[in-house]
């Protein structure tokens, strides 16, 4: 996805939400601007070249075991030891990839805590695990009484979960982008097996995935959220971090069409703020959609409410950018990418609920960009801002105490406006009278020119060189023409 800022500030063409391939449906950064479908197509191919190395690197090893073994004529174990020395060479790789992710975590001693925060999570207290199987519990008996008014289908479904959710505990070991791979096959293998197979209407076979993936990752969750095997946790740091560093930035260098003045509009930019925090709250990768669709409503009717007619989708960009630094969800990365993973795909390439999620993911990929140009500052203010040597809000803020009510901050904002507002009346006061000064200089200018001129060139009238002829004196057919009329006497 392309990422363009233009001088009013933060634009992205509608187009490039679309997948890079022109397929029509939503892409998104974590799947390198493809949608979910041309992403898997793509990765499928590159798993296969990954295969088809792997398979090289084997081959050539056997024949240098092989001309090994013919230059030493040893006859024991050739075949094991090409094996082993694969695998070794295989782990070897494994290795490097879990000692930097280790190094990551003993980095620092912040870091080191987030390691006991991990493996907290991994062993949660009696309370918070009770909490989790009860709702574990209560979401697998609403999936058996759901699934019961499907009947026959319906028992084929559960038997398809069960089945899954068994091959799933056995594939923990399985990298995440494998898992996830896993999942999304199994969503279309069972939409498929609905379709064509028991031929449940479209409508019907919508709502029973949307139970599939609530049942399936209410169970999922927390193996394949956040994993240790990723650098998502790292990701999230790095986010968070990064808009703790922008916390200067105020909606007016976003361009953004909220007046957080009216309380109506600052209701809804709380209630926008406080869904897009809830989605780390949620379990079902759908769930978590809602939230960004929830926030996103709020987000439309706060402008809606400033600008006094509907946003477009112009002015929604730059505010999610503005509600998402305001906010600083929890886990952010982790969420886009555990939606991205175990969603089922439908739900993101098309229809509301994938279009916000794609504009989620264009702000935070605006965030980690955010630059001087974006914010319409200079560099210079950019850099000073961004290391905390000076605050825009500043010289604002610093004029009242944050604890004095709404009113009083309203008013003092009005006076101030009032003085410039002043101030600029009399710059245009005293600039219309430079004008017309101007004017009058240039008025005397022009005749005292013109004067100079008919000083130099008098006017002389010359007399006349030959006498007119008459006007008619050409007209040939003077003659044709009817007699003049003559005034005539009419008695009575
Ligand atoms: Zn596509």
């Amino acid at each position: 996805m392309n990422l363009k800022s233009e001088r009013r500030g933060i634009h992205v063409d509608q187009s490039e939400l679309l997948c890079k391939k022109g397929c029509g449906y939503y892409g998104n950064p974590a799947w390198q601007g493809f949608c979910s479908k041309c992403w898997r197509e793509e990765y499928h191919k590159a798993r296969q070249k990954q295969i088809q190395e792997d398979w090289e690197l084997a081959e050539r090893l056997q024949r240098e075991e092989e001309e090994a073994y013919a230059s030493s004529q040893s006859t024991q174990g050739a075949q094991s030891l090409t094996f082993s020395k694969f695998e070794e060479k295989k782990t070897n790789e494994k290795t490097r990839k879990v000692t930097t992710v280790k190094k990551f975590f003993t980095a620092s001693s912040r870091a080191g805590a987030k390691k006991a925060e991990i493996q907290e999570a991994k062993a949660p207290s009696p309370s918070i695990h009770r909490q989790a199987s009860i709702e574990t519990d209560r979401v697998s008996k609403e999936f058996i009484e759901f699934i019961r008014t499907y009947q026959k289908p319906g028992q084929d479904i559960y038997k398809q979960c069960k089945l899954f959710l068994d091959t799933m505990s056995h594939k923990r070991d399985l990298s995440i982008e494998e898992q996830s791979e896993c999942a999304q096959d199994f969503y279309q293998n069972v939409a498929d097996r609905l379709q064509t197979r028991w031929k449940v209407p479209p409508e019907k076979v919508e709502k029973a995935m949307d139970e599939v993936e609530k049942y399936i990752m209410t169970r999922q969750y927390k193996y394949v959220f956040c994993p240790e095997t990723t650098d998502d946790e790292k990701k999230d740091l790095a986010v968070q971090k990064r808009i703790r560093a922008l916390h200067w930035v105020t909606p007016q260098m976003l361009c953004v069409p909220v007046s957080e003045e009216i309380p109506e509009v600052s209701d809804m930019v709380v209630k926008a703020i406080t869904d897009i925090i809830e989605m780390d709250s949620k379990r079902v990768p759908r769930d978590k959609l809602a939230c960004i669709t929830k926030c996103s409503k709020h987000i439309f009717n706060a402008i809606k409410i400033t600008k006094n007619e509907p946003a477009s989708a112009d002015d929604f960009l730059p505010t999610l950018i503005y509600i998402v630094l305001k906010g600083n969800p929890p886990r952010l990365q982790s969420n886009i990418q555990y939606i991205t993973r175990f969603c089922n795909p439908s739900r993101l390439m098309t229809g509301e609920d994938g279009y916000y999620f794609t504009n989620l993911c264009c702000a935070v990929a605006f965030i980690e960009k955010l630059d001087a140009q974006s914010l319409n500052l200079s560099q210079e203010d950019f850099d000073r801002f961004m290391t905390g040597q000076t605050s825009p809000k500043k010289q604002e803020s610093d004029s009242f105490s944050p604890d004095v009510c709404l009113g009083v901050k309203q008013m003092c904002k009005s006076l101030d406006l009032l003085s410039q507002l002043n101030e600029r009346q009399e710059r245009i006061v005293s600039e219309a009278k430079k004008l017309e000064k101007d004017l009058i200089d240039w008025t005397d200018g022009i005749t005292k020119e013109v004067e100079d001129i008919v000083e130099k060139y008098p006017l002389e009238i010359k007399p006349k060189s030959q006498a007119l002829a008459a006007i008619d004196s050409e007209n040939v057919e003077n003659d044709k023409l009817p007699p003049p009329l003559q005034p005539q006497v009419y008695a009575g």
